[in-house]
């Protein structure tokens, strides 16, 4: 990474990500919600959002946001109480030209009325959201105990009511805001690609215009944590916080980092082993709270279970007591596991990582002091739980209910704590039986891939006992999950040969070792993710059910195997391993028709949500990429139309979707004021007069969303491994077809011809909306 200071003050990083295929920028300003003034709750976040709208050069189609759209890359904003960020995605090749997008938008923004309007009302929707999202809550209930800025209790969000209707006095709030904060001083760039730093360092040069203003920097004072104990009603699984403050200096915070690779690691004898027996399928974790210049505040999320939350306490005290104990190379190893997946993330991933959150993990001077520093009575504890008699407490403009922390605490069985190296345990000796194991060619690393239609709860059992194995593997230099992917439960599995061969033997073995009480484990987590739906927002608990809903498991789960890559010795090597297996292997099984028809699933009903699908005619690979072309083509116009013109709400948009083997088209759209019934109509309605602008589609509307390909950008060799097999078992092989605008409008003219095939779901009906 190189980083410099451009004559107007701008900072720059530079960082080469070799062989990464996209490139990814993000500007921090150092002004949030907590500088904005008194009259204007809300003000940095407003502008946050109409900096996406028209700016001096770029309009309507032009702009960053729909632009990043077409590119098929990714683009968000946040905004903090002391920073706000803006980042995209594209393939690398289009990094300056999104650059260009970004610094006009920053740097001389329009402000149209119109925006105004649509924004102050897209984030009246999203205030009604965040009221019932957990995890905002527990950050508002943290900050209660923060001490240090009384801006920091303020209500940051904002809603119509304090933005007011008089639009004028709003654009000229948000001008003399834009003017006094976003200027190079108070801004640095972030900027990682395939390029060469010197290359990309190069792309900032325009930044150089960026006027430096005489405002200075918005003062910032040190934070503190109360050591308090509290108690705060959410309707999720319970969990305890345990949150401190620790100085915003380099090597605490990479140290930081490294206690969180140590938090999330879930070999055997982990914490995260430990606490899921309390609570099967819940993760702790280290998140950052907030960011000042001299302060961070960090908070460790202990999930509970029926657990006392000081129980829970007791046991992480004496896990962090154990951790002391270990020695400089047991450090530097989990550092190094933990830069090892960090460097697995994609550009964007990583700059968000960087530049907002802990960024690498290293074993400091920091290290040891950063321990000591946690200790029973300097940490505040904030307990969460449904089942609390509380009183009703603002803050941050949120609703809160407060209780008394219980202090009673109940014995846990002693755990016998455990921190891995990098040495594999020896092999058992290889069976001699065989099965039959196909082998695909796969330029990349060679994976070894094993799945099946399984239902949640015995996925998610055998979820839970791969888990520590997962993590030891990782630990060995190889890499495991058992995750669902589109639909279907799989086993993947990458490294050194001969971690790979214990990795599948250590899970053979476990598999063929479940119990009832194994099994009914998978039963209880997956009991706790429909809780944890609920309290999301409605739209993402109906994502989440939707691949069950369109390829229901098997009556009799049926198992295939394959090998990526690698060579003749891996696959008789595994093959012999696989003869492990406790249930039958299937070599060739055509996938289920997918559901259709109109659907009501369990979801939070305080606002209507609605998914529309659309499946594409047939499995052929040339359908499966005119999907992708065609979702990338509506996507800017859905959103424009519902969101900017009817004001549907804050969540809309249009992707393309697969899993359960099919593909299609997903509308998916939630409003506070809209019915279920007229969101699918207004969908609908979208999808027909969509005809005249596909019928004229020429070849250069198409040409830049074929160089970005189409495919999402955060997926993992694994992953990749996994998407690239289940392709194969779909149309046997990969697609070249390259879709022209008479395949895309053929296409097109095929869904909307057969309506019956469509899939319409939507949460139970709300009596509240029209
Ligand atoms: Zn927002």
């Amino acid at each position: 990474m190189i980083v410099r200071r451009l004559a107007n003050g701008l900072r720059v990083h530079a960082i080469t990500q070799p062989g990464a295929k996209r490139a990814a920028a993000l500007v921090r300003i150092e002004t949030g919600s907590c500088h904005e003034p008194d009259a204007w709750p809300g003000l940095a976040h407003l502008l946050e959002h109409t900096l996406f709208a028209e700016s001096a050069r770029y309009r309507d189609q032009q702009r960053l946001m729909p632009w990043v759209q077409r590119q098929g890359g990714q683009l968000n904003a946040t905004t903090r109480g002391e920073q706000t960020a803006f980042f995209f995605e594209v393939g690398s090749g289009r990094l300056a030209d999104g650059l260009e997008r970004l610094l006009d938008m920053l740097s001389a923004p329009a402000f149209p009325l119109a925006a105004l309007q649509a924004e102050t009302a897209a984030i009246d929707a999203e205030y009604g959201l965040l009221k019932r999202h957990g995890e905002t809550l527990r950050e508002a209930a943290t900050l209660l105990a923060c001490t240090g800025s009384p801006a920091l209790h303020r209500f940051h969000v904002g809603s119509q009511a304090t933005f007011g209707e008089d639009t004028q006095a709003i654009r000229a709030a948000l001008r003399d805001f834009h003017q006094r904060h976003y200027h190079a001083g108070n801004m640095s760039l972030w900027l990682q690609g395939p390029q060469s730093e010197e290359t990309l360092m190069a792309l900032s040069a325009p930044w150089a215009q960026l006027p430096n203003g005489a405002e200075p920097f918005p003062i910032a004072l040190p934070l503190a944590v109360e050591p308090r104990r509290m108690a705060l009603k959410l309707a999720e699984t319970p969990l305890l916080r345990l949150a401190f403050a620790v100085d915003n200096h380099p090597a605490i915070v990479e140290a930081a980092a490294l206690l969180q690779g140590f938090i999330q690691d879930d070999a055997p004898g982990s914490l995260a082993q430990a606490l899921g027996k309390q609570a099967p399928g819940a993760r702790p974790a280290l998140r950052q709270v907030l960011e000042n210049p001299h302060t961070r505040i960090l908070a460790i999320d202990l999930p509970c279970g029926e657990a006392a939350p000081e129980s829970i306490a007791a046991l992480f005290f004496d896990w962090l007591a154990q951790l002391q104990r270990q020695s400089p190379e047991i450090a530097r190893h989990y550092a190094t596991l933990a830069r090892r997946e960090f460097n697995a993330g994609s550009p964007l991933e990583q700059l968000r990582s960087r530049a907002l959150m802990l960024g690498e993990a290293a074993c400091s001077k920091a290290w040891r002091p950063l321990l000591q520093a946690i200790t029973p009575d300097s940490l505040l504890r904030l307990y969460s739980t449904p089942r609390l008699d509380g009183q009703t407490v603002n803050s941050l403009g949120f609703r809160l209910e407060m209780g008394e922390y219980p202090s009673t605490s109940d014995v846990l069985p002693v755990t016998g704590w455990q921190f891995m190296d990098d040495h594999c345990p020896a092999l058992s000796p290889t069976p001699l039986r065989s099965v039959e194991l196909a082998q695909l060619t796969w330029q990349g690393a060679p994976a070894f891939l094993l799945g099946a239609r399984l239902p949640d709860g015995q996925g998610l059992a055998l979820q839970l006992v791969c888990a520590p194995l997962a993590a030891a593997c990782r630990h060995y230099g190889g890499d495991m999950e058992f995750n669902c992917v589109d639909g279907e439960w799989l086993l993947s599995l990458s490294g050194p040969p001969l971690v790979m061969e214990w990795a599948l033997d250590s899970v053979l073995n476990a598999f063929g070792q479940m119990t009832p009480e194994t099994w009914r484990r998978g039963e209880i987590a997956r009991a706790r993710q429909e809780q944890q739906l609920m309290g999301e927002i409605a739209l993402r608990a109906l994502m989440a059910q939707l691949p069950a809903l369109l390829g229901p498991p098997e009556d009799k789960p049926y198992w295939q195997a394959a090998l990526m890559g690698g060579d003749d010795a891996l696959r008789r090597q595994l093959a012999q391993r696989l003869s492990r297996l406790p249930w039958p292997l299937t070599r060739d099984k055509a996938p289920a028709p997918a559901a259709s028809g109109h659907h009501y699933l369990p979801a939070n009903n305080d606002e209507a949500a609605i998914l529309l699908f659309c499946p594409a005619p047939d499995t052929l690979p040339a359908s499966e990429s005119a999907v992708r072309l065609l979702a990338a083509l509506l996507a800017p116009d859905y959103f424009r139309q519902l969101r900017d013109e009817l004001r549907v709400g804050y969540a809309v948009s249009c992707r393309f979707h697969q899993s359960a083997g099919c593909c299609g088209l997903l509308f998916m759209a939630q409003s506070a004021h809209f019915s279920a019934q007229t969101l699918l109509d207004i969908t609908r309605t979208f999808l027909e007069r969509a005809q005249p602008q596909l019928a004229a589609l020429t070849p250069e509307d198409l040409a830049p969303l074929l160089a970005a390909s189409g495919k999402p950008p955060s997926e993992t060799p694994l992953i990749q491994a996994a998407l690239t097999w289940q392709a194969h078992r779909r149309h046997g092989q990969a697609s070249h077809d390259v879709p022209t605008p008479d395949t895309l409008y053929r296409l097109y003219r095929q869904i909307l011809a057969e309506p019956a095939r469509w899939l319409a779901v939507q949460n139970p009906q709300n009596s509240g909306v029209v």
